[in-house]
């Protein structure tokens, strides 16, 4: 089979850190044309814009999308309606609905769209669903504590209504948590910090529970300096479960039982190309969900002012 004729779309950290490197090792996929408004791609042709790029190079079959959630929408529609393959970086789109139109759109041209969400690929995700579907859980503890000054230098889109500020990051572990736990879960109450000269939170701390009454707390920061947090803690009948450095690593009772090399995006693009050959699409929208009920239901309170 030859490989999939690929185009990347906003050309920033995460593509050139992740998606160009696991592109490059994936013989499903080539990548041949970029649109790009600043940067570029040595040896592939750049474009400015979605629709230069789609108009010149009719050969693409697949887009990937890695631009700001604000943008993506009409990025993704442009390279649906031009009958191409589309993967979403997360989170999907700046709303629900729009990502829901997007499904539709995919679904009755026969294209593929695939919301990714890479935490879920991280090493020990399998495990701990696997470990939670085996036992019973009393209670689930979320801590997401990062530096936003170090992993978000100058991302002024972050901070914008629909850049979802602390939830950029959170949403990742929404992501596992929606994945690994056997039932879904709700958001009974959640308060969001909010600077007061930002449009989005700074930190925010909700509480869920499910229909047989789970204890599930989340804890999500951007002002933790020092060592960061990505770690989720539940008291099972099995012991206590920590899936810790962002789903790298899971303990039991204090003891590693599962930990290996981190393979997110070149998992991304090993599943993106299965749903291209099977004719399907992947669109978990729960993440999501949870961040849209938060931004309903939490109580706003504003704190001091947050500048880079
Ligand atoms: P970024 O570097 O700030 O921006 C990505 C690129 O998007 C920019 O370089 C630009 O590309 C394009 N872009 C920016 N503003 C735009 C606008 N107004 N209209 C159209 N395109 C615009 O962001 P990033 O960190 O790569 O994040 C992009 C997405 O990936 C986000 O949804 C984020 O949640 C997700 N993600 C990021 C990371 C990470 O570690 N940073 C990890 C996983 C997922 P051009 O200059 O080429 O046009």
């Amino acid at each position: 089979m030859s490989p999939i004729n690929l185009a990347i779309v906003g050309v920033g950290k995460i593509a050139r850190d992740q998606h160009l490197p696991s592109i490059e090792k994936n013989p499903d996929f080539k990548l041949i044309a970029a649109a790009s408004r600043h940067g570029g791609v040595e040896g592939i042709a750049i474009f400015g814009s979605i629709d230069e790029l789609l108009a010149a190079v009719p050969d693409i079959e697949a887009v990937s999308l890695c631009m700001p959630p604000q943008y993506r929408y009409e990025a993704a529609h442009k390279a649906l309606s031009a009958g191409k393959h589309v993967f979403l970086e997360k989170p999907p789109g700046a709303t629900l609905s729009e990502v829901e139109d997007l499904q539709a759109q995919a679904a009755s041209r026969g294209l593929s769209l695939f919301a990714s969400w890479h935490s879920r690929y991280a090493p020990a995700v399998e495990a701990a669903r696997a470990l939670l579907a085996s036992t019973t859980i009393r209670s689930m503890k979320v801590t997401w504590k990062e530096d936003v000054r170090h992993w978000h230098p100058n991302q002024d889109w972050i901070w914008q209504a629909g850049g979802l500020g602390v939830f950029d990051p959170g949403i990742n572990a929404l992501s596992i948590v929606t994945h690994i736990l056997p039932r879904p879960v709700f958001i009974t109450a959640a308060t969001l910090e909010f600077p007061e000269n930002r449009d989005a939170p700074i930190a925010a701390d909700i509480r869920f529970t499910d229909a047989a009454g789970l204890d599930l707390s989340a804890e999500f920061d951007w002002r933790q300096t020092g060592k960061q947090s990505w770690d989720i803690a539940a008291e099972t009948d099995a012991g206590r479960m920590l899936l810790s450095e962002g789903g790298a690593k899971l303990a039991l009772d204090g003891k590693l039982v599962h930990e290996e090399p981190e393979q997110e995006y070149p998992m991304l693009y090993r599943r993106f190309a299965e749903l291209i050959g099977k004719g399907r699409s992947d669109v978990d929208l729960a993440p999501l969900r949870h961040v849209a009920d938060a931004f309903m239901l939490g109580r706003r309170k504003v704190v001091e002012a947050f500048y880079d």
